[in-house]
């Protein structure tokens, strides 16, 4: 079915072929999407459709890519949360409590916790997710953890090299890169490694990658968030598709990200969450990186599934221009993804995209914490509807679950490997 939305406002669509400025923005717009983009241009010029939604003058934009999330887990650590708020520093042994929780968890309970976040995360605009392992940290715990992940988004990340778990063998880096890779390596797209002082340093960092790597995976890499370690430099060598967070960044490091195709994925909520400073984002980009926004929704130190919150704080505290953060949320996340068909809205792009009620994508900076999303497409299927008692009624229908995965159906789409 191909659908047409007109009248919309100001479509934002970051091809600058297409229209003004870098975000590429098309005034009295139209787009005809079916399973992907199929037209773009002047309302005045749109062809017919088989359904037509008018967007009453309002933004649209490309859904969020939210490139770094820790959706598998159980519990809740609210009271660690109000405890740091009171003054107790963050350092990353909060994960040790997510784990057992975890652990302790059906696969049901996962389950139920994933659909959910990416339910939350889809009605803010959020139409690709990462998700992450990290909280098994066993061979089967890990493995169980990335089935269910693959259930919900084809960006599935193995990070068995998480923390290193107090159970675990002397060697636990050998374990990671041996059995608990082999078992996790089907279900997953990406290797991951927190590279972090108490975490895993620069050289069994480079060697869980290696490892990964050499199993098909691809590499990408949490670095630099509490100090200047060497993860940035890693993954520039590793040709990492991101290096996330990048809150301590040398010159060297700014240089080395700027001259790679490696993303400087940053994460504000952590920084909020634990009452940190903020990454520099206009250090990188005067200095020409590519800068990527994500959530990094996880139970201890950013329990926030929201994009549009993510970009009101890096305009706010982080220096980015509004249109600098909306491009960071959407093509910077498929950048540090490397998907070049998510992210913007050009014929042949996935047909992914929100309405805002609003009349301008600079109202995700300038009006914080107001739930604007009012109406979200996917894969050209309408998937959440929001705020609709201020719209006349349209007949289309809100289809599919809360699956980010490229089928709706229970498969693993890049390998095929039974689960
Ligand atoms: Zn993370």
């Amino acid at each position: 079915m191909r659908v047409l939305i007109t009248n919309i406002g100001e479509l934002v669509t970051n091809d600058p072929a297409l229209g003004e400025g870098p975000l590429g923005i098309v005034r009295d717009a139209a787009i005809v999407v079916g399973d992907r983009v199929e037209w773009i241009g002047a309302a005045s010029a749109a062809p017919a459709a088989d359904e037509r939604l008018d967007a009453l003058g309002a933004a649209a934009l490309p859904g969020f890519v939210d490139s770094h999330s820790h959706l598998v887990f159980a519990g809740d650590r609210a009271a660690e949360f109000a405890a740091r708020m009171s003054g107790e520093p963050y350092t990353g042994g909060g994960i040790r409590t997510t784990v057992a929780a975890t652990r302790a968890a059906t696969d049901d309970q996962l389950r139920a916790n994933v659909a959910r976040l990416v339910g939350e995360a889809l009605r803010q605009g959020t139409t690709t997710i990462e998700i992450k392992s990290g909280y098994g940290l066993s061979t089967a715990d890990e493995a169980r953890s990335l089935r269910i992940a693959a259930e919900f988004s084809d960006e599935v990340t193995y990070l068995g090299a998480h923390v290193k778990p107090a159970d675990g063998p002397p060697d636990y880096v050998s374990l990671v890169n041996g059995e608990m890779l082999a078992a996790c390596a089907p279900y997953a797209r990406w290797v991951d490694v927190f590279c972090e002082r108490g975490a895993f340093d620069v050289e069994e960092s480079r060697s869980v990658l290696k490892a990964g790597i050499a199993a098909g995976l691809r590499p990408r890499i949490h670095a630099n968030q509490l100090t200047m370690g060497g993860g940035v430099q890693l993954a520039v060598e590793l040709d990492c598709a991101s290096a996330d967070h990048c809150t301590h960044l040398s010159d060297a490091d700014v240089d080395a990200l700027a001259d790679s195709d490696t993303v400087a994925t940053l994460l504000p909520g952590a920084e909020f969450s634990t009452r940190s400073p903020y990454p520099d984002a206009r250090r990188l980009l005067d200095a020409g990186a590519t800068v990527a926004l994500a959530t990094d929704c996880n139970p201890g130190s950013s329990y926030t599934s929201s994009m549009p919150f993510c970009i009101a704080v890096a305009v706010r505290d982080m220096k980015m221009s509004p249109s600098e953060a909306v491009w960071a949320a959407t093509a910077g996340g498929a950048r540090a993804l490397r998907r070049p068909d998510l992210g913007q809205l050009s014929v042949g792009a996935a047909a992914d995209l929100q309405l805002l009620d609003a009349p301008s994508h600079l109202h995700l900076a300038y009006r914080p914490a107001v739930p604007l999303t009012r109406l979200v497409v996917r894969k050209g299927t309408v998937v959440s509807r929001q705020r609709d008692e201020q719209w006349p009624d349209h007949s289309l229908s809100v289809g599919a679950g809360p699956l980010l995965n490229a089928s709706s159906k229970l498969e693993l789409p890049h390998k095929g490997v039974p689960k």
